[in-house]
């Protein structure tokens, strides 16, 4: 027996007791002719105690740090108590130790706030994970996925695998490919998500599926990306949108509960699409505070429920201030209590936005001081009663600074929903400890390619149109004729049966009511592009299935790593991989990827030919 006990486990209550205790040597700390050894464990710590008798012992097997240690002795109160650790009151009076491992000096300190920067750290994974730190979060994350399975189990989900190696079909992402040693010249594709084969599922009758599952995405990497991530891959058949919802916001407080302790008794929020990008600039706001934009100008072939409304804007019309009236779109947000920034805060804004990633030319504003009067950047080009009225329309009360940007549609909405972020911030309107979900609904069905000048699936070519808008996608013909006039064209307009998750500001889950009936699915492909021979050759083996008897069905899948970074409080869904790859997509520590020997190459009857 190695151990009678962890080193997280003794108490006061088990003085006296003989114990055996196996771990790794956090600390060695020699007093006179005593000396202290803190073991560790993924259960905690416990103090040793070697007293004068082992000396001689210690002298002939020095300990260091990391070694691997078996000690036997009597559990002691000990006379310095630490409060701050469960076993911080007892210490084990040692009378005999095994050393079953020395270890190599550590490259770096195995502590909370290490000494190890984060190439170190990750090159020697195997050590970063004895931190205490990392070890919370893969806890964390062995939680979250414990409850997501309970409640999905308790649902009558069934959790069935899906292959890894499977057929190139790209959209959106690019594949990872991996050659065929037995079909020469032929490769599989790692899949970007188990989609089809959770479809196929339902038509096979498995009406409740889930799969806690790597997906694998070839896409340059942003920041917080990694080539491979787990989903929460989730279908159902017979089922609305609604009832997805309600299942699935049932998932998500359950996760909540378990892992935080947070009982999520309000009704997740729901705005549609359009609602979310008018009024936030962003189809995954936080919701955590309010500062809603205000739409003063924007084109006339977007949004097009509220064209109305913005006509009552005091700057629709002309103005005589040419940034205003040459802009396609001008859009404000109200930031409340900040009409005394010195002149420098304002000047620090505007090269805020000036910053090549939010891209604006300038940002204009107005000061609504808290006696009424009003002071603005362009003053020269509006009069005061213009000003109050402007502040007004954009409800701002005395002491409130209105931030004014202008520009393409586009690229204006993006950076107002940036400021407003930021100013979020800066602010402290954005609590932690805080969590507001939110259903995005009403999804685009199609997005424009601006490099291909075509239209691609938002989601995934499977989500179905709004059933009062198939007739429109079948009628029109999707060849954008004019590129700079995209937004004019039917499609723009058609909408889908798709949803997001949103959980302060970040889309944990995604997911959309599937096209079941060959026929339009193949309307679907074309009017993305697809001739009959390349939809044959892609999806052939679905468009298949669906003429035995497909039922409707939808589904949802939700970042994982994402989901733990959030309830972690961490913005690195790196933190919570326990072998995660850099920004470049390498293992370091695996020193993958790297070249193959030749005679891999053989046999695969490749030869490499690097451009
Ligand atoms: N497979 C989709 C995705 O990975 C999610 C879904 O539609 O269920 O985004």
């Amino acid at each position: 027996m190695y151990r009678s006990h962890t080193c997280g486990q003794l108490r006061l209550a088990d003085t006296g007791t003989s114990v055996t205790l196996a771990g790794w040597v956090q600390t060695v700390r020699k007093f006179g002719s005593i000396t202290f050894v803190d073991l560790r464990d993924r259960y905690g710590i416990t103090q040793l105690l070697f007293n004068e008798s082992l000396n001689a012992r210690l002298d002939e097997q020095p300990l260091g740090r990391e070694f691997v240690l078996q000690a036997k002795g009597v559990v002691n109160e000990r006379s310095n108590k630490n409060l701050n650790i469960p076993t911080g009151e007892v210490e084990i009076l040692v009378d005999d130790f095994t050393v079953l491992n020395k270890s190599a000096v550590p490259p770096f300190t195995i502590q909370d706030d290490t000494d190890g920067g984060d190439d170190l750290r990750m090159k020697y994974r195997f050590l970063d994970l004895r931190r205490n730190a990392v070890k919370r979060n893969l806890e964390l994350r062995y939680a979250v996925n414990r409850a997501a399975r309970n409640y999905l189990h308790e649902q009558g989900f069934m959790d069935i695998e899906t292959p890894f190696l499977i057929k190139s079909t790209p959209e959106g992402a690019r594949d990872f490919v991996v050659p065929s040693r037995m079909n020469p010249g032929q490769f599989y594709a790692l899949p970007q998500s188990p989609q089809t084969f959770k479809q196929l599922l339902m038509v096979s009758g498995y009406d409740r599926y889930y799969q806690v599952v790597k997906c694998f995405r070839d896409e340059d990497l942003r920041a917080d990306r990694q080539p491979e991530f787990t989903q929460i891959d989730c279908e159902m058949a017979f089922v609305e949108q609604e009832d997805i919802l309600n299942m699935f916001e049932g998932l998500v407080k359950n996760i909540f509960k378990e892992v935080t302790g947070i009982d999520y008794i309000d009704a997740v929020e729901r705005m549609t699409w359009e609602d979310a990008m008018w009024n936030y600039g962003n189809d995954k706001p936080d919701i955590r505070f309010d500062m809603k934009v205000t739409n003063l100008k924007v084109p006339s072939t977007v949004f097009m429920a509220k064209q109305e409304e913005v006509k009552q804007s005091p700057v629709a019309g002309e103005t005589g201030f040419k940034v205003f009236d040459e802009a396609e779109t001008l859009v404000a947000i109200n930031v409340p209590n900040a009409a005394d920034y010195s002149r420098k805060q304002t000047d620090e804004l505007i090269e805020w936005v000036k910053r090549p990633q939010v891209g604006m030319g300038g940002l204009a504003f107005i000061k609504v001081n808290a006696d009424g009067t009003v002071k603005s950047s362009f003053d020269k080009f509006f009069n005061e009663e213009q000003l109050k009225s402007l502040a007004a329309y954009c409800n701002a009360q005395p002491g409130d600074l209105v931030l004014i940007l202008a520009g393409r549609e586009e690229r204006t909405r993006k950076a107002i929903s940036d400021l407003r972020m930021y100013m979020g911030e800066r602010l402290g309107l954005r609590k932690k400890e805080e969590y507001k979900l939110l259903w995005v609904l009403d999804f685009p069905l199609f997005e424009y390619d601006e490099e291909g000048n075509r239209w691609v699936a938002r989601h995934h070519p499977f989500t179905s149109p709004k059933p009062n808008q198939i007739e429109t996608m079948i009628k029109n013909n999707p060849v954008i004729e004019n590129a700079a006039d995209y937004l004019n064209h039917p499609y723009a307009n058609i909408k889908a049966n798709a949803y997001d998750m949103v959980l302060n500001g970040n889309e944990i889950g995604g997911g959309s009511i599937r096209i079941y009936q060959r026929e339009l699915q193949e309307k679907m492909f074309a009017a993305l592009g697809m001739d009959e021979h390349e939809q044959q050759h892609k999806f052939g083996f679905l468009l298949g299935a669906f003429e035995y008897g497909a039922p409707p069905h939808g589904g949802i899948a939700f970042g994982f790593d994402r989901l733990c970074a959030i309830l972690g409080g961490s913005e690195s869904i790196r933190d919570f991989i326990a072998f995660p790859k850099n920004n470049s997509g390498r293992d370091v520590m695996l020193d993958a990827p790297s070249a193959i020997d030749d005679k891999q190459f053989d046999e695969l009857q490749i030869k490499l030919d690097l451009k």
